[in-house]
C-alpha cells in the first residue's frame, strides 16, 4: 500500500525525531504505512574533511548561517529522487503562520519536503534559488526548525482518513473544518467531583438538546477566550445560516456558569 502522504525532513539533527516518531498515533500511522516520514541529514551534503554546513555572515554579526552550496543541492537532490517533487516548506519565524486551515491545505498533498534551519538561519540565497514556502509556527524564536516540522507532521497526519479512531473527531476540534471556533467543554466520569458537577443536559440523553448546548457552549467560550475568531461568516454558520449580529446571536444562547451549578 502506498502511503497517503510522505514527509521528507531535511535537518542537521535527525535523531531529535526518534521519540516523536516512535509513540502513539504517529507510530501506528507509520507502521500501517498511512504516512511515511523520511529523515535526511543535511550534513551528508556538506563539503570538506570537517563536513562544514555553516559559516560566518558576510559583514559580521553574531552566529553562523547554513551555507547555500550545501543546502540547495541537498534539497534539489531529495526533491528529484522521486515524483512528485513535493511542496517545499522552509521554516523561518518570518514565514506564513501555520494554522489549522494551512494544515488542511497540506493534507491534500502527496509529498511535503521540509527544510529545518539552525543557528541564525539560512543564507538568503537558499530562498532566492529554491523559492520555498516560508512557514512560521508562531511569533517566537526556536533553536531550529525541527520542532516546527513535528508540529506540521502531527497537525497534518491527524487529517488523513483512517488515522484517528473516530473519522469525524478531527472535524469538530477547535479551528477545524466543521467548527472554526473553539470546541465545546467535555466531561467524563465521575458525575460530581469536589462539588463540581457535569451539566445536567449532558446526562439527559436528549441528543437535540445536547447538540444545542454544545453549540451554545462553543460560542460562549469563543466569545470569552478568542473573540477574534468570531468573523461574520462564522456567525452565519453558527446561527444556522441566518446572518446575525454578534449581540443578537449571543442573546439567543443563555450564558451560564456550568462548572459550579451544583453548589
Ligand atoms: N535569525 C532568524 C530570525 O531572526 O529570523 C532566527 C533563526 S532561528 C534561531 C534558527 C532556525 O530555527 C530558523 O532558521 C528556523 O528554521 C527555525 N525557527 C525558529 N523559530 C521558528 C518559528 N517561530 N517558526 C518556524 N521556524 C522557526
Amino acid at each position: 500500500m502506498l502511503p497517503v502522504i510522505c514527509f521528507d525532513v531535511l535537518t542537521l539533527f535527525p535523531s531529535i525525531f526518534d521519540g516523536f516518531l516512535s509513540e502513539s498515533v504517529l507510530k501506528r500511522a507509520l507502521i500501517t504505512q498511512k504516512i511515511e516520514v523520511r529523515l535526511h541529514n543535511m550534513r551528508d551534503w556538506a563539503k570538506g574533511r570537517h563536513a562544514t554546513m555553516d559559516d560566518r555572515p558576510f559583514g559580521g554579526g553574531p552566529g553562523m548561517l547554513l551555507k547555500v552550496d550545501c543546502v540547495a543541492p541537498c534539497v534539489e537532490e531529495i526533491q528529484h529522487r522521486q515524483e512528485p517533487p513535493g511542496r517545499l516548506l522552509m521554516f523561518t519565524p518570518q514565514g506564513r503562520c501555520f494554522n489549522q486551515k494551512f494544515a488542511e491545505e497540506l493534507a491534500t498533498e502527496q509529498r511535503i519536503v521540509m527544510l529545518c534551519g539552525r543557528y541564525e538561519g539560512f543564507d538568503e540565497r537558499v530562498a532566492e534559488i529554491l523559492n520555498p514556502e516560508e512557514v512560521s509556527i508562531g511569533d517566537y524564536i526556536l533553536n531550529g526548525g525541527e520542532v516546527a516540522a513535528m508540529v506540521v507532521i502531527e497537525a497534518v497526519m491527524r487529517l488523513i482518513s483512517g488515522i484517528l479512531g473516530d473519522e469525524n473527531s478531527n472535524r469538530l476540534d477547535s479551528f477545524s473544518i466543521d467548527n472554526r471556533i473553539l470546541d465545546c467543554a467535555h466531561y467524563t466520569r465521575p458525575r460530581e467531583y469536589r462539588g463540581f458537577s457535569v451539566p445536567e443536559i449532558l446526562l439527559s440523553g436528549n441528543h437535540a438538546e445536547i447538540a444545542q448546548w454544545r453549540k451554545n457552549n462553543s460560542l460562549q467560550r469563543t466569545k470569552e477566550k478568542r473573540p477574534d475568531l468570531l468573523t461574520p461568516d462564522l456567525l452565519t454558520t453558527a446561527s444556522n445560516n441566518s446572518p446575525l449580529k454578534t449581540e443578537t446571536l449571543f442573546s439567543q444562547f443563555s450564558i451560564t456558569k456550568d462548572k459550579k451549578q451544583s453548589k
